[in-house]
């Protein structure tokens, strides 16, 4: 069996021996002569499961008893308008900073349940950089402050946060669990799972406890935090086999050496390949400043659209998979998210090194 080099943005690699364990538990979990799918949530082997995998997401991110975890459906798409929905109240403003696609979606949603204010934004030099923290300015009566963490389409990452007198709301998605995050930073962080933490089917939401006494009466049942904090994510029938595979992952993290030693791993894999890029003498020409490299997305341009399509195409036949970049960036865009081993990137700096040397 060949596995592909696979560098898609999402849904993504996935850790060999969690779909190997899938594999294995698939037709009979734990003796109960069934699959996960086929468990009713309310069983005690489900709820095993369940809790499982919160508590072992509460140990890897090292989240206080200050704040909730949830397991919710919809993607962080759904999060773009359930956060402005339960946390901006009439009289006060939703503050996004514009780092790209994903923080012009969320705003667009905002927009549509209150005020916002644009607070910083990258946007006039098509997202390259994170805005520097003295960029930001808050607006009165600011509800909260937005950020995406990591820009999945553009390459770029915050590598510091704001620490600013306001709540830090976090999308997530493409680099939650792949470096140290200190979770009092934040007010709320959310990601659909399908990058890091598992299959699409599940997103997880990591509340501060008291943002809940505030939240409207009158959302529906399903658009309310509180729902889910109150059932512990069991109100009504959550995504039980992407939990499960989130447990997975997670005990496959753990068994890692935990979120530090995928940090360290994950700056090895993208030094290989924005080596590879700097050392091209610009035949290979990264869309991000230096300062704001994502160590998720590592986005480049190639010379022409010529040369572009003759590099995906030869990546193709040699098992790369996923590297065109979003249609807003062109060229290329390699995601090596936390299941990606070493060893592909280090084929991809060394595939890119080949390639340039023939076509330079
Ligand atoms: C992928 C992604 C999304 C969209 O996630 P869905 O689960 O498809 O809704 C949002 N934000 C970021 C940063 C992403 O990478």
């Amino acid at each position: 069996m060949k596995r592909a080099y696979n560098f898609n943005a999402g849904p993504s690699a996935l850790p060999l021996p969690v779909l190997q364990r899938a594999q294995e538990e698939l037709l009979n979990f734990q003796n109960t002569g069934m699959s996960v799918m086929e468990l009713s949530h309310r069983s005690k082997e489900y709820d095993a499961v369940h809790n499982k995998a919160k508590q072992l997401l509460r140990k890897l991110m090292n989240i206080p008893d200050t704040h909730d975890v949830l397991f919710l459906q919809g993607g962080a798409s759904l999060q773009f308008s359930m956060v402005p929905m339960n946390l901006l109240p009439r009289e006060k403003v939703g503050n996004y900073v514009l780092t790209g696609v994903w923080s012009e979606k969320a705003l667009k949603e905002a927009k549509k349940v209150g005020q916002t204010h644009i607070a910083a934004s990258s946007k006039e030099a098509n997202y390259t950089y994170i805005p520097s923290l003295d960029q930001i300015q808050l607006s009165e009566r600011a509800a909260y402050l937005h950020i995406t963490s990591n820009n999945t389409i553009f390459g770029t990452q915050w590598h510091e946060f704001p620490n600013l007198p306001v709540d830090l709301i976090a999308d997530m998605s493409s680099d939650i669990l792949s470096r140290e995050v200190n979770i009092e930073q934040f007010a709320l962080i959310y990601a659909g799972a399908q990058k890091n933490l598992g299959p699409s089917g599940v997103t997880v939401v990591i509340v501060r406890n008291d943002l809940l006494e505030h939240v409207p009466e009158n959302l529906p049942t399903m658009l309310d935090y509180r729902t889910y904090s109150s059932s512990n994510s069991l109100y009504n029938t959550p995504p039980t086999f992407a939990i499960y595979m989130l447990s997975l992952v997670l005990e496959w993290v753990e068994e890692q050496g935990g979120v530090k030693m995928i940090e360290k791993r994950n700056k090895e894999k993208a030094s290989v390949v924005y080596e590879a890029i700097d050392a091209s003498a610009g035949f290979y020409s990264p869309h991000a400043e230096k300062g704001s490299r994502s160590f998720m997305n590592v986005t480049f341009t190639l010379p022409n659209e010529e040369i572009t399509k003759k590099f995906l195409a030869e990546a193709k036949e040699q098992g790369f998979v996923g590297l065109a970049g979003h249609r807003s960036v062109g060229g290329c865009r390699a995601s090596i998210y936390n299941a990606v081993p070493y060893e592909a990137c280090e084929a991809l700096a060394e595939f890119m090194k080949q390639f340039q040397k023939r076509f330079a």
